[in-house]
């Protein structure tokens, strides 16, 4: 028994030794920790609190714990409170505080009920943790994900498209988003017809109008050194600029204008020059950075290459252009002198009975109606690009049609014969006669051309519910894998077969504009040194 009160020394000795570690514990953590009351009341406050919310433990303690959370967050303590008392914990609860000096700041808190040796709840602590680093640096990589796939948009934009103003349109948009810029604009230098330069423009984040009263940017000192091609020029004020406001008339930013502040402009160069520049503006100083320099000078050479292409894309479009025009003119100029030979050569026919008269006359006939045919061919190749094919669609016997081309083909064309299997009954398609009639005898002159070992090919006419299905067969040259998807484009043709007859590449081309105008299709199947099979197939009449 005489050991018992030395006992309980230790004990208390010890309890005291855990409270005051707990306390160094407390003080000394990074993380605010803070206790109070059920009522809200505070009892408890570290060092840490001391450093985050700016009140000495003198001034928080006892004071109410809504002296931390701003006005309209007020309710957050309720909701806490509820928690606490249901014996629950709040955990890694983000939300803002208020310091003493007023600033507001993220935290992340975590809040857990005190008990008494009674167990029952007669408090709660609070651990605080400043989370403003952690999200400065999240929205920093939101920032950087953002600004790669706007990055990668440009890429895309400009790769993807050849018309000049979106492309110029995109580009200032991407590049005004990436800076930062309240506005952007893309100034760049075209040259008209007549040779004389002139300046054109896009713009982002402004109206076009609150730039018109700028006039010609090159005239003054700040713009010139963009167009010149001496480099990026980024200034925190502008206005403060050493060539800022000397150029006439406005000496410096028109009435009007928006208000630049913070400037960044960047020429846009290419192999043969400055082609342009891009400029941006923000009405706060010290808006752009070194980082936007950057990002901005990548993009600038590449919408520099985008440029280049979109122009020389115009070039091809209007030189394509201007040639269809001149097949036009040159068809229609070919056609009347045939016109008048045919129907001298028709007069000439009626009248001769003599043999090899008759025979010379009859192979002029067909040389000239092989003439007309390619005249007619050009012209439409032209009329196409123009949109200007005329159809007549009505009801027709798709039976007729074959059996009038076989007949036509097999006066020119004597070394194959056609072999015909048609169905029994009438087939009714909805078709322009005349033009089908086009396919018809391209795709039964090709098959003949294109197998001279052979001396026959062969056509079917089928039908599913929908469609007739008209397929030509050759046992010819066939046609190279790799060529075939090219077969029904303008002017293309297999340079193997190029030797062995003569051609325009034509053809194919206006045959399948045909067939899809009827809103039918057009394939091939085709095996080198076998033969070729081509397809189309038209609508049935209902
Ligand atoms: P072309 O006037 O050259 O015959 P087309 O437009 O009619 O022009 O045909 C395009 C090309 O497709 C031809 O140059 C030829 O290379 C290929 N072609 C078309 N039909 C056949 C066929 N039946 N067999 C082999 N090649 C063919």
């Amino acid at each position: 028994m005489a050991d018992a009160p030395f006992l309980q020394d230790i004990d208390q000795n010890e309890a005291e030794k855990k409270q005051a570690m707990l306390a160094a514990i407390i003080d000394s953590s990074e993380d605010a920790i803070i206790s109070k009351t059920l009522e809200g009341y505070i009892t408890s406050w570290n060092q840490a609190a001391t450093r985050l919310f700016g009140y000495t433990e003198e001034e928080a303690i006892g004071k109410h714990i809504s002296l931390l959370i701003p006005k309209e967050r007020l309710k957050e303590e309720d909701m806490i409170i509820d928690r606490i008392r249901n014996g629950h914990r709040v955990q890694h609860f983000q939300t803002i505080r208020v310091t003493k000096s007023g600033t507001y700041i993220p935290l992340s808190l975590t809040i857990s009920p005190i008990k008494n040796s009674q167990g029952a709840i007669i408090g709660a602590s609070k651990i605080a943790r400043d989370i403003s680093e952690q999200l400065r640096i999240h929205q920093e990589a939101q920032k950087l994900l953002q600004n790669t796939e706007l990055l990668l948009s440009v890429g895309r934009i400009i790769s993807e498209k050849l018309d000049l103003h979106s492309i110029l349109q995109n580009v200032t948009d991407i590049t005004t988003q990436l800076t930062g810029a309240e506005f952007g604009a893309f100034f760049y230098n075209m040259i008209n017809d007549q040779g004389e330069a002139y300046m054109l423009y896009t713009l982002s984040g402004a109206p076009k109008e609150a730039f018109e009263k700028l006039g010609m940017p090159r005239n003054t000192a700040v713009f010139a050194r963009t167009f010149s091609g001496e480099g990026i020029l980024r200034s925190d004020d502008i206005r403060k600029d050493p060539r800022y406001g000397h150029s006439a008339p406005h000496y410096g930013m028109p009435e009007g204008h928006l208000p630049v502040v913070s400037y960044l402009a960047v020429p846009v160069t290419s192999p043969s020059g400055v082609i342009g520049g891009l400029f941006f503006g923000h009405s706060q100083p010290a808006m752009f950075k070194e980082e936007h320099e950057r990002l901005i000078s990548g993009i600038a050479s590449q919408a520099a290459v985008a440029i280049e292409n979109a122009k020389l894309y115009e070039e091809v479009k209007s030189l394509s252009t201007l040639k269809d025009d001149f097949i036009g003119v040159a068809g229609h100029e070919l056609r009347t002198p045939i016109t008048t030979i045919k129907g001298y050569l028709q007069l000439l026919e009626g009248q001769s009975t003599e043999g090899l008269t008759r025979d010379f006359i009859e192979k002029a006939l067909r040389q000239v109606n092989k003439l007309n045919r390619l005249i007619t061919d050009l012209l439409d190749v032209t009329k196409i690009q123009a949109g200007k094919l005329d159809y007549t669609i009505t009801p027709c016997s798709i039976i007729d049609l074959v059996k009038e081309c076989i007949e036509t083909v097999w006066q020119i064309h004597t070394s194959h014969i056609i072999e015909s299997r048609l169905p029994d009954k009438d087939v009714i398609v909805m078709a322009d006669a005349s033009k089908i009639e086009q396919v018809l005898i391209n795709l039964l002159t090709n098959a003949i051309k294109y197998s001279p070992g052979a001396n026959k090919v062969f056509l079917t006419v089928t039908t599913n519910s929908n469609y007739a299905i008209v397929s030509v067969r050759d046992l010819g040259i066939g046609i190279p894998q790799e060529h075939i998807q090219h077969i029904f484009h303008r002017y293309y043709r297999v340079k193997t077969t190029q030797h062995v007859v003569g051609g325009l590449g034509i053809g194919m081309y206006i045959s399948k504009e045909i067939i899809n105008r009827h809103n039918g299709e057009i394939w091939l199947e085709s095996v080198e040194n076998q033969g070729s099979t081509f397809f189309f197939s038209l609508p049935l009449a209902p």
